[in-house]
């Protein structure tokens, strides 16, 4: 990256050897900025002129900007991301990989527990927030997984704020006469809203007949309860993942949902996910789970 060409002869005859043997680190600070021409000089021992400082400046700030995400990685701690205020899903990714999932902290899931006023639950929420990874869903599920669990989804409350003459007002409660219409919030749609909790209760209470739980509507936000085995609790999750992917799709297209579609919908599905081994296993033992 830093080449001859780019110093005097009197500079190179004198200092050579030693400008080949630098590294990228020699000409930054602990926050990867590059280092003034004093201190660069200073540090290095070399007498660089001005103009030689500008042609590495060039450089490596070339360097930095295509490198950046890495460099950001190295040279973080994770408590600085913990103390942001606000900090984002895409900030714990590596963080919740290296340390097994430990959430507590993270943000997305912290709202998530508050708006349904539970207690955060570590395998509960490593078993929902997991479920993006899941490699029978279809690329569209994995990504609404994803979408869902980090609170990334959009509604229309957030999409008024950078549209004009865009209504926030949730869809379901406007096309069921629900007046005043509530502002359609990722909270409201899948905690508050009668419609979608309806449905989503009506679902869940047939499903679950003849298990030893009962369906809660904030299942849809938190997932499966954390006493349920493995295989149970993924069985449970990604029906969630499905209706709650349904209600969404619904919302788009400004139809209210109707249970025979579901039906038809999850059934289409998991055909699909049974030819997983994960998921067929899941889905022998869900069978002869019973009270
Ligand atoms: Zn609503």
């Amino acid at each position: 990256m830093i080449s001859r060409a780019m110093f005097t002869n009197t500079t190179w005859n004198r200092y050579g050897d030693k400008i080949s043997s630098l590294e990228l680190c020699n000409f930054l600070n602990v926050n990867n900025k590059m280092l003034s021409y004093d201190i660069l000089k200073e540090r290095n021992h070399i007498n660089f002129n001005v103009m030689e400082y500008l042609r590495i400046q060039t450089v490596i700030r070339q360097t930095i900007s295509s490198h950046s995400h890495r460099l950001i990685l190295t040279a973080a701690k994770i408590q600085d991301f913990l103390l942001k205020k606000r900090t984002r899903a895409k900030h714990f990714r590596l963080y919740l990989r290296e340390s097994n999932y430990d959430i507590s902290k993270c943000k997305p899931s912290k709202s998530r527990y508050e708006w349904c006023e539970e207690t955060l639950n570590n395998t509960r929420e490593a078993r929902f927030y997991s479920l993006w990874n899941m490699n029978f869903f279809t690329m569209e599920i994995r990504e609404f997984a994803f979408d869902l669990v980090n609170n990334r989804l959009k509604f229309n409350a957030s999409k008024a704020k950078f549209l004009e003459n865009f209504s926030a007002s949730c869809v379901f409660c406007v096309k069921s006469l629900i007046l005043p219409a509530q502002k359609e919030t990722l909270k409201h749609f899948f905690l508050h809203c009668p419609i979608s909790s309806r449905f989503f209760m009506e679902y869940f209470t047939d499903f679950l007949q003849n298990k030893p739980i009962q369906a809660e509507h904030y299942f849809a936000l938190i997932g499966a309860p954390p006493e349920l085995t493995y295989n149970n609790g993924l069985i449970l999750n990604s029906e969630i993942i499905l209706v709650n992917f349904f209600l969404v799709k619904c919302k788009k297209r400004r139809q209210l949902p109707i249970l025979s579609n579901l039906h038809s919908f999850i059934a289409w599905n998991r055909d699909l996910f049974l030819n997983s081994s994960k998921y067929r296993n899941a889905w022998n033992t869900w069978n002869i789970w019973v009270d």
